[in-house]
């Protein structure tokens, strides 16, 4: 992979710059309702067979109210009669197990932000994998697999190595999914390995669908324009070539129209913006293991950290 970045880093780190190249400032969590801080951070527990999702048996993911990280799939949701959401198994490194300080049982939390979930179980017999996840429907927020056309928001972000991107743009409230791919060049489903010799004129990139009742498109171009270096031209931190380029992507002249107008913004306030605003064109997803990097090695970024410019 990326030879250049990682002799970069490697420089970076032993001449002690690391510490203020990698600053990163905490994104915003969701607000919470007085009943759901009961429960989340204050560690309350709601009252048997009145949560909406105790009996609930859409398909698609259990994400976390807080802060919307992915927690649960409902294919490992089962019937426990104990009058809260049980599963059986978690999104793997999603969700903490922590001993009550009584010794008696063991707390779950995302492992995240660490929102209160409930309480783990194991040795109950009641499904093949002996694990009862009791989770607060409160503590939870289901979103649907197939999501309904017209209800979300999309929007095609590049800036710099998409494992960064990605990795910030997920953690936004309202975000409800991040695909890392490849856009903007003329070669029809380009691997990893074309996209780096930087002369399939596509740009590593990343799709958001978001729920517009939650942010907008211009709250997450705004938080695209922070978690990287909307000025740097060829390339972005260590990473250089014309893949890792700053563009957005719109698909409709109100995306163009607020890509600009946040683009000006920081014109007028002296930023010599290299982003471009460019028309959507074939977006192609990543192989699968460029999904969730950071996620899923456990890693923070290397290339993009939080730096406020709005
Ligand atoms: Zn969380």
């Amino acid at each position: 992979m990326k030879i250049k970045s990682i002799i970069l880093l490697l420089l970076i780190y032993f001449t002690g710059m690391s510490e203020k190249s990698y600053s990163q400032e905490k994104l915003k969590f969701y607000d919470l309702t007085k009943a759901e801080s009961y429960v989340i951070n204050d560690k309350g527990t709601e009252t048997p067979f009145t949560g909406k999702y105790t009996s609930y048996k859409g398909k698609g993911t259990y994400v976390c109210k807080k802060c919307g990280a992915a927690l649960y799939n409902s294919m490992d949701k089962f019937e426990s009669d104990c009058g809260w959401p049980s599963f059986d198994d978690e999104i793997k490194g999603a969700v903490i197990r922590i001993p009550d300080p009584d010794g008696i049982r063991t707390e779950i939390e995302c492992a995240n932000c660490g929102a209160h979930l409930g309480h783990v179980f194991t040795g109950e017999h009641l499904t093949a994998k002996n694990v009862r996840n009791c989770v607060n429907s409160i503590s939870l927020e289901f979103v649907p697999a197939k999501l309904e056309s017209g209800r979300y928001g999309t929007a095609i972000f590049a800036g710099g190595c998409f494992w960064g991107v990605d990795y910030f743009l997920k953690k936004a409230p309202g975000v409800i999914s991040v695909t890392s791919g490849y856009t903007g060049g003329t070669v029809k489903n380009p691997t990893y390995q074309e996209v780096c010799t930087g002369n399939t004129g596509h740009a590593e990139a990343v799709k958001v669908v978001y729920d517009p009742q939650k942010t907008s498109y211009e709250k997450l171009i705004r938080l695209f324009l922070e978690i990287h270096d909307p000025t740097q031209a060829g390339g972005q931190g260590p990473d250089i070539g014309d893949q890792y380029r700053s563009e957005i992507f719109y698909l409709n002249d109100d995306q163009k129209t607020i890509a600009e107008n946040d683009l000006n913004i920081l014109r007028a306030k002296g930023f010599k913006i290299a982003t471009r605003v460019t028309k959507a064109s074939e977006f192609y997803p990543a192989e699968a293991y460029h999904q969730d990097y950071y996620f899923k090695n456990g890693k923070i970024p290397y290339c993009h950290s939080y730096i406020k410019r709005f």
